[in-house]
């Protein structure tokens, strides 16, 4: 779910591999490069509190950097659950909490050179908190958990309204109308909600993925004052209920219609297809590629057999122009395969940019063309299409729509409810 003119955040496996979250090198460097960023937090706390993560998967160490003030207190968990009272420091330069056999180990500037050791969950805050090597703030807390002997888990524990400050710009970007990006809060304000109740831990929610596994979060100050106007002015608003949000899956281009969410994208969602005749201009609105035939069959070969040559490609399609089922006849018979996995194999072996990835099932043609040999795929929109076609919002705004009137269109049927209140 990430919007096409802004690439999603990708940490790399290699860092993972080292065992440490992040590179210290880069950190220090930053560090020792001089002033740091002014620290803005033009945000309104709201809402509950989401646990996202640092970066994907377990590790043995978390790096952090700090200038200026910060805590650190141990938490207890079930069945006496509590906060320690918060231990005090001034520090300037990089924490490293790291997971031994049996407690945490806490290495900071200011002290012991052997660190101090904490019990199996700890929590740190503080204003100037930041991501190693990076400008991007931290906002909210720090949670860190030893979650074996040697390994940790880290997330930060954030308020829903600030967290979607941080959603916006990279989902979705600030240059979009302003109710666009309303209906941008809304979406993103639910999905977050409902996402977080997915596969529950006794007494805490789920750690949500800040790629677009979920919704892409990178944090910056200052927040746009776009983003921070189209937050604030939904505050609260969400489809669905606290109990039961919706899962208010969004797009970049649907190319004419988005989708049913079920059967095939999510069984148990209401999200119905609708026609949006708002998003022609978009870019990837119609798109066209060309794969050799051989590339093809080597990619597909996961899915299916398939004995060259190939004489006939055939597309079943289903209400919005989605392949469902892609039938391809070739001298061994006919191979049906599922237009998910037919445009995830092509992503996954055949094409390594976006200028050359299948952006979407909605498929008009595969055209033979057997002198070279290869195939010609016609199609249009990008993405899984279910839910608020983002450049169809952005098509509605200008025509005049406000966000209730968008997310009416692309969530039909489904309720909009202010959950929390006015602005402190
Ligand atoms: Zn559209």
């Amino acid at each position: 779910m990430t919007f096409e003119a802004e690439p999603a955040p990708r940490l790399t496996q290699g860092l993972l591999a080292t065992g440490t979250l992040f590179v210290l090198a880069a950190c220090l460097g930053y560090h020792l490069g001089g002033t740091p960023p002014p620290t803005l937090h033009p945000l309104r706390p709201g809402g509950p509190e989401l646990r996202v993560e640092i970066a994907p998967g377990p590790a043995r160490e978390v790096a952090l950097s700090i200038n200026g003030n910060f805590t650190l207190s141990a938490l207890r968990s079930l069945p006496s659950p509590g906060e320690s009272r918060p231990a005090h420091f001034h520090d300037r330069g990089t924490i490293l909490v790291r997971a031994e056999l049996r407690n945490l180990r806490v290495l900071r500037p200011g002290g012991p050179a052997d660190g101090e050791a904490f019990p199996d969950r700890l929590r740190i805050r503080g204003a100037t908190l930041r991501y190693p090597g990076r400008r991007e703030p931290i906002w909210g807390a720090v949670e860190v958990e030893r979650t074996g002997p040697e390994t940790l888990e880290a997330v930060v524990v954030v308020d829903l309204e600030t967290y979607l400050q941080g959603v916006l710009l990279p989902e979705m970007g600030a240059r979009f109308p302003l109710e666009a990006l309303k209906a941008q809060a809304v979406a993103a304000r639910s999905y977050a909600l409902a996402r977080r109740l997915d596969t529950r831990r006794a007494e805490r929610d789920r750690v949500l993925r800040r790629s677009d596994l979920d919704q892409v979060y990178r944090p910056e100050e200052p927040v746009p004052e776009a983003i921070r106007i189209a937050v604030d002015a939904t505050r609260g608003e969400v489809l669905g209920t606290l109990a039961s949000p919706i899962p208010a899956y969004y797009h970049s281009t649907c190319g004419g219609a988005t989708r049913d969410a079920a059967p095939h994208f999510d069984p148990t969602s209401p999200i119905r297809g609708a026609p949006c005749p708002y998003c022609r201009a978009s870019r990837y609105f119609r798109w066209e590629r060309r794969y050799p035939l051989d590339g093809l069959i080597r990619a597909l070969a996961p899915a299916a057999r398939i004995a060259p040559p190939i004489t006939a490609f055939q597309i079943e399609p289903d209400t919005s122009g989605r392949a469902v089922t892609v039938r391809v006849t070739h001298a061994g018979g006919v191979a049906r395969i599922g237009g998910d996995a037919f445009r995830s194999l092509i992503n996954r072996h055949l094409a390594t940019s976006r200028e050359e990835q299948l952006l979407s099932t909605r498929l008009d043609a595969l055209e033979l063309d057997p002198s070279q040999p290869l195939v010609q795929v016609r199609g249009r929109g990008w993405g899984h299409g279910v839910g608020m076609c983002q450049m169809g919002a952005a098509g509605m705004a200008r025509e005049g729509h406000d966000y209730r009137r968008i997310l009416a269109h692309y969530y039909a049927g489904l309720p909009v409810n202010r959950l929390w209140g006015d602005l402190p």
